[in-house]
């Protein structure tokens, strides 16, 4: 049988390739946007970080910048895969001009002009708003969760940290005692493997005083000090992955302009609260690109929508798009024109509830909070029956965001005996008293 289809180009076959590379990358190609928009800029701050007048003519920094801004764009950031890229990839050729730039070379790049590349983002936004492709008039946020460099048990307690720092002080102070004994016998030169040793304790003394420090540093700031510190990545912290279970993670936040899709904004945090930072982000992108105000509107997830952003983006004139879990104030019966009027029976069904599991383990219906108005005017609450809930104590709770005031509301316990409602309000088995 020969029926299979034929290879449209035998490898045997002569060809004629285009005789330029600007022949081998079509007029729409994305590339040529790009280099079209790295040639409008102002690169004289980063020439000045050259010496233009000794050893072989360095590359212009255009050129690695565009390469590994264009990396980024295809997804390519590893610099192994960009040099591959720059051999056997047209658009990458053509980027490059024909030059062939190793991996360490961009990678040096990449890590000395960390700064500058950063600002080189915003600039390639400037000048496509420039262009008119970046209206910011709408916005859209979010964070992900990718995995730190760190294995789900490589953590440590800070009590464990210091212990484990006593230990190896005392084995550095061992082996220098050692090394010092060989130093000063007659003849003998300290061994490799001792040498070694000592190295290596001190490789690791230097690394946990940085997982110490980190520590220290979170303390100082006031931010919550996890109960176990990944000792390879310490920036990082422990929470739930994308896919299930915990491990050490990064929190990468992202603003994009909705309508061209660019990405305007970008961040790493370690915490998972970020709804903390939405408007921090949007008061950078505002910076950067010199608006007067925040961006009229933004979309978000269900996690931005927290009473404290909808109240500065009201304060700020910036419409949230974002689901809410709060129930609808306007068929919630619980909003009521007179708060110490008991919902009527027949709108009972409508309060807001959830599912819970009872100690007994059955699952009942219970009033959320939704169900419970706040009077700010006599700061208190007021439950569905019309009772008063007032404040009965003040507490500081520790939660994954740091240390946050806590108010505790109490209603009449002889008030809640007595009623209809209570089946739904208190947990099964609860004392009301
Ligand atoms: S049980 Fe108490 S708090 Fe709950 S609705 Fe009844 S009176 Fe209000």
């Amino acid at each position: 049988m020969d029926y299979w289809a034929k290879a449209p180009e035998r490898r045997d076959q002569l060809v004629l390739f285009p005789t330029r590379l600007d022949d081998a990358v079509p007029a729409d190609a994305p590339v040529r946007l790009l280099d079209e928009i790295l040639r409008r800029l102002d690169w004289s701050a980063w020439e000045q970080g050259y010496d233009l007048r000794h050893g072989q003519p360095p590359i212009h920094p255009r050129v690695l910048a565009g390469v590994l801004l264009f990396g980024l764009l295809k997804r390519l950031r590893s610099t192994r895969v960009l040099e591959e890229a720059l051999t056997v990839r047209l658009d990458f050729r053509w980027l490059a001009e024909g030059f062939q730039i190793d991996h360490s070379t961009l990678s040096k790049f990449r890590t000395g002009h960390a700064k500058e590349l950063r600002q080189l983002f915003v600039q390639v936004g400037l000048v496509a708003r420039e262009a008119g492709f970046l209206p910011l008039t709408q916005l859209a946020f979010d964070g992900s969760r990718v995995r730190a460099n760190n294995r789900r048990s490589g953590t440590r307690t800070p009590t464990e940290l210091q212990a484990y720092r006593k230990v190896l002080e005392e084995q550095y102070a061992e082996l220098e005692q050692r090394w010092n004994a060989a130093d000063r016998a007659e003849g003998q030169a300290p061994g490799a493997e001792l040498s070694k040793e000592l190295s290596d304790v001190s490789r690791r003394l230097a690394k946990l005083d940085s997982v110490l420090a980190e520590l220290e540093r979170a303390q100082a700031a006031a931010e919550a000090v996890p109960n176990r510190i990944p000792v390879t990545d310490p920036e990082s912290r422990i929470a739930p992955n994308k896919d299930g279970g915990f491990a050490p993670n990064y929190t990468p936040l992202a603003t994009t302009d909705a309508q061209s899709g660019m990405i305007v904004g970008c961040d790493v945090i370690a915490q998972t609260n970020e709804d903390q930072f939405l408007v921090s982000q949007l008061e950078h992108v505002q910076q950067d690109f010199g608006l007067p105000g925040l961006s009229p509107e933004v979309l978000a997830d269900g996690m931005m929508c927290t009473g404290e952003n909808l109240q500065q983006l009201a304060e700020r004139n910036v419409t949230l798009y974002s689901p809410s879990k709060l129930a609808d104030p306007t068929t919630n019966p619980a909003c009521r024109a007179d708060l110490s009027v008991p919902v009527p029976q027949a709108q009972w069904e409508l309060l807001p509830t959830q599912e819970l599991k009872s100690a007994d383990g059955k699952q009942q219906l219970q009033l959320t909070k939704d169900a419970f108005v706040y009077d700010a005017d006599s700061d208190c609450y007021r439950c569905p029956w019309g009772q008063r809930l007032d404040h009965a104590s003040t507490c500081q709770a520790k939660l994954k965001t740091g240390s946050h005031e806590r108010r505790r509301y109490k209603s009449d316990p002889v008030l809640c005996a007595t009623c209809p409602l209570r089946a739904r309000c208190l947990k099964a088995g609860a004392d009301p008293s």
